[in-house]
C-alpha cells in the first residue's frame, strides 16, 4: 500500500531542504560551516545562539544544526513571498541573515 499523500515528508519545505542538502552535497565534501582549524560551528550561533564545537567532524548530512538552518532560510524566503533559491551555493553565505 502506498504511503498517503501530504506526510510531513511530502511538505514544500522538506522537499526544499532535501534539495539544498543534495546540492551542498555535491559542492562540498565538508560543512562549509566547519572550522577545521579551531572544530568550532559557524553556524551555531545563528541557529541555537550559542557558540559551540562541531561533533560531527564536519559532516552534514543528518546534522540537525544544518538541518534547522535551511529551514530558517526556507522560512525567511517564504515569508517574504521571495523565489527560493534552486542552488546551495545561493544560499551558504546566508547564515548571518537569516
Ligand atoms: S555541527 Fe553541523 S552545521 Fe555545524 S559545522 Fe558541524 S556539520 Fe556543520
Amino acid at each position: 500500500m502506498s504511503r498517503p499523500p501530504n506526510t510531513v515528508e511530502d511538505s514544500p519545505e522538506k522537499k526544499w531542504v532535501a534539495l539544498m542538502i543534495k546540492s551542498a552535497k555535491k559542492q562540498h565534501k565538508l560543512c562549509p560551516y566547519f572550522d577545521k582549524k579551531t572544530f568550532q560551528c559557524l553556524l551555531m550561533a545563528t541557529v541555537e545562539g550559542r557558540v559551540g564545537k562541531c561533533n560531527r567532524d564536519g559532516k552534514f548530512d543528518g546534522c540537525p544544526i544544518f538541518t534547522k538552518f535551511l529551514e530558517k532560510v526556507y522560512g525567511y524566503y517564504t515569508e517574504r513571498g521571495k523565489t527560493l533559491p534552486k542552488d546551495f551555493q545561493d544560499v551558504v553565505s546566508q547564515a548571518f541573515i537569516v
